[in-house]
Protein backbone atom coordinates (compact mmCIF):
# COMPACT_ATOMS: atom_id res chain seq x y z
CA UNK A 1 0.00 0.00 0.00
CA UNK A 2 1.41 3.49 -0.92
CA UNK A 3 2.70 5.12 2.09
CA UNK A 4 0.66 7.89 4.60
CA UNK A 5 2.59 11.22 2.47
CA UNK A 6 1.56 10.18 -0.84
CA UNK A 7 -1.91 8.76 -0.49
CA UNK A 8 -4.28 10.45 -2.64
CA UNK A 9 -8.10 9.24 -3.81
CA UNK A 10 -7.51 7.39 -7.42
CA UNK A 11 -11.07 6.92 -7.47
CA UNK A 12 -13.78 8.65 -5.62
CA UNK A 13 -17.81 7.46 -5.54
CA UNK A 14 -19.35 9.71 -4.06
CA UNK A 15 -23.40 9.70 -3.09
CA UNK A 16 -23.86 7.47 -6.49
CA UNK A 17 -26.93 6.03 -7.33
CA UNK A 18 -28.12 3.94 -10.26
CA UNK A 19 -31.31 3.33 -10.82
CA UNK A 20 -32.01 0.73 -14.17
CA UNK A 21 -35.59 0.90 -15.40
CA UNK A 22 -36.76 -2.63 -15.73
CA UNK A 23 -40.46 -4.00 -16.64
CA UNK A 24 -41.39 -4.64 -13.66
CA UNK A 25 -40.31 -1.50 -12.34
CA UNK A 26 -37.36 0.78 -11.06
CA UNK A 27 -34.59 -1.35 -9.80
CA UNK A 28 -31.82 0.39 -7.53
CA UNK A 29 -28.94 -1.55 -8.37
CA UNK A 30 -26.37 0.76 -6.68
CA UNK A 31 -27.96 2.99 -3.93
CA UNK A 32 -26.15 6.29 -2.71
CA UNK A 33 -22.68 4.72 -2.63
CA UNK A 34 -20.09 6.96 -0.83
CA UNK A 35 -16.41 4.75 -0.99
CA UNK A 36 -12.96 6.73 -2.07
CA UNK A 37 -10.35 4.33 -3.22
CA UNK A 38 -6.90 4.99 -2.17
CA UNK A 39 -3.78 5.67 -4.47
CA UNK A 40 -2.13 2.35 -5.07
CA UNK A 41 -4.93 0.52 -2.84
CA UNK A 42 -6.04 -3.01 -3.94
CA UNK A 43 -10.04 -2.56 -3.05
CA UNK A 44 -12.41 -5.49 -3.33
CA UNK A 45 -15.76 -5.27 -4.27
CA UNK A 46 -17.74 -8.05 -2.81
CA UNK A 47 -21.07 -9.09 -2.28
CA UNK A 48 -23.59 -11.96 -2.92
CA UNK A 49 -25.13 -12.43 -6.55
CA UNK A 50 -26.99 -9.19 -7.55
CA UNK A 51 -25.47 -7.17 -5.09
CA UNK A 52 -24.74 -4.24 -7.25
CA UNK A 53 -20.73 -4.73 -7.90
CA UNK A 54 -20.75 -5.22 -11.13
CA UNK A 55 -22.77 -2.31 -11.71
CA UNK A 56 -20.69 -0.26 -9.31
CA UNK A 57 -17.55 -0.89 -11.26
CA UNK A 58 -19.16 -0.37 -14.71
CA UNK A 59 -20.48 3.30 -13.40
CA UNK A 60 -15.87 3.54 -12.96
CA UNK A 61 -15.55 2.66 -16.62
CA UNK A 62 -18.21 4.27 -17.66
CA UNK A 63 -19.98 1.72 -19.48
CA UNK A 64 -23.16 2.61 -17.44
CA UNK A 65 -24.35 6.30 -16.70
CA UNK A 66 -25.07 7.36 -13.06
CA UNK A 67 -28.30 8.78 -11.79
CA UNK A 68 -27.05 10.46 -9.38
CA UNK A 69 -23.99 11.81 -7.43
CA UNK A 70 -20.46 11.47 -8.81
CA UNK A 71 -17.56 9.51 -9.99
CA UNK A 72 -14.23 10.73 -9.96
CA UNK A 73 -11.08 9.62 -11.14
CA UNK A 74 -7.74 11.38 -9.88
CA UNK A 75 -10.00 14.14 -8.43
CA UNK A 76 -12.08 15.34 -11.67
CA UNK A 77 -15.43 13.91 -12.13
CA UNK A 78 -15.71 11.66 -14.95
CA UNK A 79 -19.36 10.87 -14.81
CA UNK A 80 -19.57 12.18 -19.09
CA UNK A 81 -16.23 10.90 -20.01
CA UNK A 82 -16.44 8.17 -21.93
CA UNK A 83 -14.71 4.91 -21.18
CA UNK A 84 -12.07 5.48 -23.67
CA UNK A 85 -10.67 8.90 -22.28
CA UNK A 86 -10.59 7.63 -18.46
CA UNK A 87 -7.60 6.91 -17.56
CA UNK A 88 -8.14 2.83 -16.76
CA UNK A 89 -8.03 -0.59 -17.90
CA UNK A 90 -10.35 -3.40 -17.14
CA UNK A 91 -9.96 -7.14 -17.08
CA UNK A 92 -13.04 -9.51 -17.18
CA UNK A 93 -14.02 -13.09 -16.50
CA UNK A 94 -14.10 -13.83 -20.34
CA UNK A 95 -11.01 -12.10 -20.72
CA UNK A 96 -12.56 -11.08 -24.34
CA UNK A 97 -9.04 -11.77 -26.00
CA UNK A 98 -9.49 -11.13 -29.93
CA UNK A 99 -9.11 -14.72 -31.36
CA UNK A 100 -7.52 -14.42 -34.93
CA UNK A 101 -4.85 -12.12 -33.56
CA UNK A 102 -1.60 -13.84 -31.38
CA UNK A 103 -0.87 -12.99 -27.69
CA UNK A 104 1.03 -9.61 -29.20
CA UNK A 105 -0.96 -8.26 -31.37
CA UNK A 106 -3.74 -8.94 -28.47
CA UNK A 107 -1.67 -6.74 -25.99
CA UNK A 108 -0.67 -4.10 -28.45
CA UNK A 109 -3.94 -3.69 -30.09
CA UNK A 110 -5.28 -1.39 -27.61
CA UNK A 111 -2.63 1.07 -27.26
CA UNK A 112 -2.13 1.24 -30.91
CA UNK A 113 -6.42 2.23 -31.15
CA UNK A 114 -6.47 4.81 -28.07
CA UNK A 115 -3.22 6.10 -28.01
CA UNK A 116 -0.71 7.92 -30.30
CA UNK A 117 2.27 6.14 -28.41
CA UNK A 118 5.54 5.68 -31.03
CA UNK A 119 5.83 2.16 -32.35
CA UNK A 120 8.90 1.22 -30.16
CA UNK A 121 7.57 2.34 -27.25
CA UNK A 122 4.37 -0.58 -27.36
CA UNK A 123 6.87 -2.89 -28.00
CA UNK A 124 8.99 -1.89 -24.80
CA UNK A 125 5.68 -2.27 -22.91
CA UNK A 126 4.22 -5.19 -24.11
CA UNK A 127 7.64 -6.89 -23.81
CA UNK A 128 8.10 -5.70 -20.76
CA UNK A 129 4.59 -6.96 -19.32
CA UNK A 130 4.90 -10.22 -20.85
CA UNK A 131 8.05 -10.66 -19.02
CA UNK A 132 6.60 -9.88 -15.52
CA UNK A 133 3.49 -12.68 -16.35
CA UNK A 134 6.19 -15.03 -17.87
CA UNK A 135 3.96 -15.14 -20.93
CA UNK A 136 7.11 -14.19 -23.51
CA UNK A 137 7.54 -17.41 -25.21
CA UNK A 138 3.75 -16.97 -25.95
CA UNK A 139 4.18 -14.12 -27.73
CA UNK A 140 3.39 -15.61 -31.31
CA UNK A 141 0.86 -18.00 -30.50
CA UNK A 142 -3.31 -17.46 -30.74
CA UNK A 143 -5.69 -17.17 -27.79
CA UNK A 144 -7.44 -20.99 -29.17
CA UNK A 145 -3.60 -22.56 -28.07
CA UNK A 146 -3.71 -21.34 -24.99
CA UNK A 147 -4.61 -22.48 -21.60
CA UNK A 148 -7.55 -20.56 -19.03
CA UNK A 149 -4.05 -19.69 -17.11
CA UNK A 150 -2.42 -18.21 -20.12
CA UNK A 151 -5.58 -16.30 -21.51
CA UNK A 152 -5.53 -14.70 -18.01
CA UNK A 153 -2.53 -13.45 -18.18
CA UNK A 154 -2.83 -12.24 -21.56
CA UNK A 155 -6.23 -10.15 -20.45
CA UNK A 156 -3.54 -8.79 -17.55
CA UNK A 157 -1.04 -8.22 -20.09
CA UNK A 158 -3.00 -5.96 -22.24
CA UNK A 159 -4.57 -4.01 -19.35
CA UNK A 160 -1.16 -3.27 -18.25
CA UNK A 161 0.46 -2.26 -21.12
CA UNK A 162 -2.18 1.04 -20.83
CA UNK A 163 -0.34 2.06 -17.60
CA UNK A 164 -3.60 3.61 -16.42
CA UNK A 165 -4.62 5.01 -13.17
CA UNK A 166 -6.87 2.00 -12.01
CA UNK A 167 -7.39 -1.23 -12.42
CA UNK A 168 -10.74 -2.30 -12.79
CA UNK A 169 -11.30 -6.22 -12.56
CA UNK A 170 -14.39 -8.37 -12.60
CA UNK A 171 -14.12 -11.48 -11.07
CA UNK A 172 -10.93 -12.12 -13.65
CA UNK A 173 -10.28 -15.75 -11.72
CA UNK A 174 -13.45 -17.43 -11.77
CA UNK A 175 -13.20 -19.22 -14.78
CA UNK A 176 -9.73 -20.67 -13.34
CA UNK A 177 -9.89 -24.24 -11.35
CA UNK A 178 -9.13 -24.22 -7.73
CA UNK A 179 -5.80 -24.69 -7.90
CA UNK A 180 -4.57 -22.25 -10.41
CA UNK A 181 -7.19 -19.43 -8.86
CA UNK A 182 -4.99 -19.38 -5.46
CA UNK A 183 -1.75 -19.59 -7.38
CA UNK A 184 -3.14 -16.52 -9.60
CA UNK A 185 -4.57 -14.88 -6.54
CA UNK A 186 -0.94 -14.82 -5.52
CA UNK A 187 0.56 -13.75 -8.70
CA UNK A 188 -1.84 -10.69 -8.81
CA UNK A 189 -0.80 -9.72 -5.18
CA UNK A 190 2.52 -9.70 -6.17
CA UNK A 191 1.99 -7.98 -9.33
CA UNK A 192 -0.15 -5.39 -7.26
CA UNK A 193 3.06 -4.65 -5.11
CA UNK A 194 5.46 -4.20 -8.58
CA UNK A 195 2.93 -2.09 -10.13
CA UNK A 196 1.61 0.24 -7.03
CA UNK A 197 -1.69 1.00 -9.52
CA UNK A 198 -5.17 1.44 -7.54
CA UNK A 199 -6.81 -1.62 -8.28
CA UNK A 200 -11.24 -2.19 -8.18
CA UNK A 201 -11.74 -5.21 -7.83
CA UNK A 202 -14.96 -7.25 -8.09
CA UNK A 203 -15.62 -11.08 -6.55
CA UNK A 204 -18.72 -12.81 -4.83
CA UNK A 205 -15.96 -14.88 -3.33
CA UNK A 206 -15.14 -13.39 0.51
CA UNK A 207 -11.46 -15.42 0.30
CA UNK A 208 -10.87 -14.02 -2.29
CA UNK A 209 -11.95 -10.39 -0.48
CA UNK A 210 -9.83 -11.63 2.54
CA UNK A 211 -7.37 -12.68 1.11
CA UNK A 212 -6.09 -9.90 -1.51
CA UNK A 213 -7.84 -6.99 -0.54
CA UNK A 214 -5.92 -3.86 1.19
CA UNK A 215 -9.64 -2.81 2.10
CA UNK A 216 -12.81 -4.87 1.40
CA UNK A 217 -16.16 -2.94 0.66
CA UNK A 218 -18.96 -5.15 1.64
CA UNK A 219 -21.96 -4.36 -0.72
CA UNK A 220 -25.76 -5.88 -0.27
CA UNK A 221 -28.95 -4.49 -2.04
CA UNK A 222 -26.84 -2.03 -3.72
CA UNK A 223 -25.78 -0.03 -0.50
CA UNK A 224 -22.19 0.11 1.52
CA UNK A 225 -22.40 -2.31 4.42
CA UNK A 226 -19.06 -2.17 5.52
CA UNK A 227 -15.89 -0.55 3.75
CA UNK A 228 -12.68 -1.59 6.13
CA UNK A 229 -9.85 -3.86 6.36
CA UNK A 230 -10.52 -7.48 5.95
CA UNK A 231 -9.32 -8.02 10.04
CA UNK A 232 -12.00 -5.36 10.45
CA UNK A 233 -14.72 -6.93 8.66
CA UNK A 234 -13.74 -10.09 10.09
CA UNK A 235 -13.51 -8.87 13.78
CA UNK A 236 -15.56 -5.90 13.53
CA UNK A 237 -18.51 -6.36 11.50
CA UNK A 238 -20.48 -3.35 11.50
CA UNK A 239 -23.65 -5.49 11.12
CA UNK A 240 -25.56 -9.52 10.81
CA UNK A 241 -24.67 -9.51 6.92
CA UNK A 242 -21.01 -8.33 7.31
CA UNK A 243 -20.58 -11.35 9.91
CA UNK A 244 -22.21 -13.97 8.16
CA UNK A 245 -20.86 -13.21 4.61
CA UNK A 246 -17.41 -12.81 6.06
CA UNK A 247 -15.93 -15.78 7.15
CA UNK A 248 -15.83 -19.48 6.26
CA UNK A 249 -17.64 -21.17 7.65
CA UNK A 250 -20.01 -18.80 8.57
CA UNK A 251 -20.31 -17.13 11.71
CA UNK A 252 -22.93 -18.72 13.84
CA UNK A 253 -26.07 -16.32 14.72
CA UNK A 254 -28.97 -17.39 17.84
CA UNK A 255 -31.73 -15.49 18.20
CA UNK A 256 -31.89 -14.85 21.47
CA UNK A 257 -34.36 -12.79 24.06
CA UNK A 258 -32.36 -10.90 26.07
CA UNK A 259 -33.67 -9.93 29.71
CA UNK A 260 -32.45 -6.76 31.02
CA UNK A 261 -32.78 -7.60 34.72
CA UNK A 262 -30.77 -10.76 34.81
CA UNK A 263 -28.56 -10.13 31.65
CA UNK A 264 -29.37 -13.28 30.20
CA UNK A 265 -30.57 -14.31 26.51
CA UNK A 266 -33.05 -17.06 26.32
CA UNK A 267 -34.14 -19.33 23.51
CA UNK A 268 -35.35 -22.88 23.10
CA UNK A 269 -32.96 -24.81 24.83
CA UNK A 270 -30.15 -21.92 25.40
CA UNK A 271 -29.54 -19.85 28.63
CA UNK A 272 -26.77 -17.31 28.12
CA UNK A 273 -25.31 -15.24 30.37
CA UNK A 274 -23.67 -12.61 29.30
CA UNK A 275 -20.99 -9.97 30.92
CA UNK A 276 -21.25 -6.86 32.85
CA UNK A 277 -19.91 -4.87 29.72
CA UNK A 278 -22.02 -6.90 27.45
CA UNK A 279 -25.12 -6.07 29.35
CA UNK A 280 -23.87 -2.14 29.89
CA UNK A 281 -23.60 -2.02 25.79
CA UNK A 282 -27.35 -4.06 25.74
CA UNK A 283 -28.68 -1.97 27.67
CA UNK A 284 -31.05 -1.95 29.90
CA UNK A 285 -34.16 -3.02 28.04
CA UNK A 286 -35.45 -6.29 27.33
CA UNK A 287 -34.28 -6.71 23.54
CA UNK A 288 -34.10 -9.28 20.41
CA UNK A 289 -30.71 -9.81 19.79
CA UNK A 290 -28.70 -12.43 17.38
CA UNK A 291 -25.32 -13.57 19.59
CA UNK A 292 -22.72 -14.82 16.86
CA UNK A 293 -20.07 -16.72 17.29
CA UNK A 294 -17.64 -17.99 14.50
CA UNK A 295 -17.25 -21.93 14.55
CA UNK A 296 -13.72 -21.48 15.02
CA UNK A 297 -14.23 -20.08 18.61
CA UNK A 298 -16.70 -22.70 19.64
CA UNK A 299 -15.64 -25.68 22.52
CA UNK A 300 -16.21 -28.70 23.76
CA UNK A 301 -16.48 -28.35 27.28
CA UNK A 302 -16.30 -30.26 29.76
CA UNK A 303 -18.54 -28.84 32.39
CA UNK A 304 -21.56 -27.04 32.05
CA UNK A 305 -21.77 -22.83 32.97
CA UNK A 306 -22.90 -19.36 31.90
CA UNK A 307 -21.46 -19.66 28.69
CA UNK A 308 -22.04 -23.47 27.76
CA UNK A 309 -25.40 -25.04 25.43
CA UNK A 310 -25.87 -28.67 25.12
CA UNK A 311 -26.11 -30.08 21.59
CA UNK A 312 -26.74 -33.00 19.52
CA UNK A 313 -24.15 -33.59 16.50
CA UNK A 314 -25.90 -34.18 13.09
CA UNK A 315 -22.89 -34.45 11.23
CA UNK A 316 -19.61 -34.84 11.24
CA UNK A 317 -16.63 -33.32 8.54
CA UNK A 318 -13.83 -34.42 9.10
CA UNK A 319 -10.93 -32.39 8.19
CA UNK A 320 -7.79 -33.85 9.42
CA UNK A 321 -6.58 -31.03 10.93
CA UNK A 322 -9.67 -30.05 12.58
CA UNK A 323 -13.74 -31.42 12.90
CA UNK A 324 -16.36 -29.49 11.26
CA UNK A 325 -19.01 -30.79 13.79
CA UNK A 326 -22.54 -29.32 12.96
CA UNK A 327 -25.16 -29.23 15.67
CA UNK A 328 -28.47 -28.72 16.74
CA UNK A 329 -28.44 -26.32 19.74
CA UNK A 330 -32.48 -26.11 20.73
CA UNK A 331 -33.91 -25.18 17.02
CA UNK A 332 -30.65 -23.78 16.20
CA UNK A 333 -28.12 -25.12 13.72
CA UNK A 334 -24.83 -24.13 14.50
CA UNK A 335 -21.34 -25.13 13.22
CA UNK A 336 -18.33 -25.66 15.15
CA UNK A 337 -15.04 -26.31 14.32
CA UNK A 338 -13.06 -28.56 16.97
CA UNK A 339 -9.22 -30.38 17.17
CA UNK A 340 -9.63 -33.18 14.58
CA UNK A 341 -7.84 -35.47 17.21
CA UNK A 342 -11.20 -35.70 18.57
CA UNK A 343 -13.41 -38.67 17.05
CA UNK A 344 -16.95 -38.01 17.51
CA UNK A 345 -20.05 -39.41 16.20
CA UNK A 346 -23.18 -38.17 14.94
CA UNK A 347 -26.10 -38.38 17.00
CA UNK A 348 -23.84 -38.01 20.29
CA UNK A 349 -25.01 -34.92 23.01
CA UNK A 350 -21.85 -32.62 23.22
CA UNK A 351 -21.33 -29.50 24.97
CA UNK A 352 -20.47 -26.63 23.76
CA UNK A 353 -18.82 -22.97 25.17
CA UNK A 354 -19.35 -20.28 23.48
CA UNK A 355 -16.39 -18.21 25.50
CA UNK A 356 -17.83 -14.96 26.42
CA UNK A 357 -14.72 -12.64 25.06
CA UNK A 358 -15.57 -14.22 21.36
CA UNK A 359 -18.90 -13.48 21.00
CA UNK A 360 -20.94 -10.73 19.14
CA UNK A 361 -24.11 -9.52 19.66
CA UNK A 362 -26.35 -7.60 16.72
CA UNK A 363 -29.55 -5.79 17.09
CA UNK A 364 -32.59 -8.32 16.37
CA UNK A 365 -34.75 -6.01 14.40
CA UNK A 366 -31.68 -3.87 12.55
CA UNK A 367 -28.94 -6.47 12.71
CA UNK A 368 -26.84 -3.58 13.72
CA UNK A 369 -23.78 -4.92 15.66
CA UNK A 370 -24.13 -4.03 19.69
CA UNK A 371 -20.62 -5.49 20.51
CA UNK A 372 -18.08 -7.08 18.79
CA UNK A 373 -15.61 -9.64 20.42
CA UNK A 374 -12.66 -8.24 21.80
CA UNK A 375 -9.33 -8.48 20.24
CA UNK A 376 -6.10 -9.26 21.55
CA UNK A 377 -2.66 -7.24 20.81
CA UNK A 378 -1.52 -8.27 23.77
CA UNK A 379 1.17 -10.32 22.86
CA UNK A 380 1.80 -9.48 19.48
CA UNK A 381 5.72 -8.91 17.87
CA UNK A 382 6.77 -5.66 18.13
CA UNK A 383 5.41 -3.83 14.43
CA UNK A 384 2.45 -5.98 14.12
CA UNK A 385 -0.73 -4.02 14.32
CA UNK A 386 -4.27 -5.14 14.09
P1 LIG B 1 -23.42 -10.91 -9.96
O1 LIG B 1 -22.45 -11.32 -8.93
O2 LIG B 1 -24.55 -11.90 -10.13
O3 LIG B 1 -22.81 -10.50 -11.26
P2 LIG B 1 -23.69 -8.15 -9.11
O4 LIG B 1 -23.50 -7.95 -7.66
O5 LIG B 1 -22.55 -7.83 -10.00
O6 LIG B 1 -24.20 -9.62 -9.39
P3 LIG B 1 -25.19 -6.31 -10.71
O7 LIG B 1 -24.94 -7.05 -12.00
O8 LIG B 1 -24.45 -5.06 -10.49
O9 LIG B 1 -24.95 -7.28 -9.49
O10 LIG B 1 -26.75 -6.04 -10.61
C1 LIG B 1 -27.33 -5.34 -9.52
C2 LIG B 1 -28.84 -5.27 -9.70
O11 LIG B 1 -29.16 -4.47 -10.84
C3 LIG B 1 -29.50 -6.63 -9.96
O12 LIG B 1 -30.73 -6.62 -9.29
C4 LIG B 1 -29.69 -6.65 -11.45
O13 LIG B 1 -30.79 -7.45 -11.81
C5 LIG B 1 -29.94 -5.19 -11.76
N1 LIG B 1 -29.47 -4.82 -13.12
C6 LIG B 1 -28.20 -4.86 -13.59
N2 LIG B 1 -28.15 -4.42 -14.85
C7 LIG B 1 -29.41 -4.11 -15.21
C8 LIG B 1 -30.03 -3.60 -16.41
N3 LIG B 1 -29.30 -3.31 -17.49
N4 LIG B 1 -31.35 -3.41 -16.40
C9 LIG B 1 -32.10 -3.68 -15.31
N5 LIG B 1 -31.59 -4.14 -14.15
C10 LIG B 1 -30.27 -4.37 -14.10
Amino acid sequence: MASAEETHTAVEYDGVTKRFDADDGDVIAVDDLDIAVRDGEFLVLVGPSGCGKSTTLRLLAGLEEVSDGDVRISDTVVNEEKPKDRDIAMVFQNYALYPHKTVEENMRFGLEMATDLPDDEIGRRVEEAAGMLGITDLLDRRPDALSGGQKQRVALGRAIVREPEVFLMDEPLSNLDAKLRTEMRTELQQLHEQLGVATVYVTHDQTEAMTMGDRIAVLNDGQLQQLGTPLECYHEPENRFVAGFIGSPSMNFLDLSYDARSGVGTADGIEYAFTDRQQTRLGDHDRDVALGIRPEDVELAAESGPDTVEATVDVVEPMGRENLLHVTVGDTDVVASVSGEYDIEFGQRVRLRFPRDRTHAFDGDTGAAVFNRAVSTESLPEGVTL
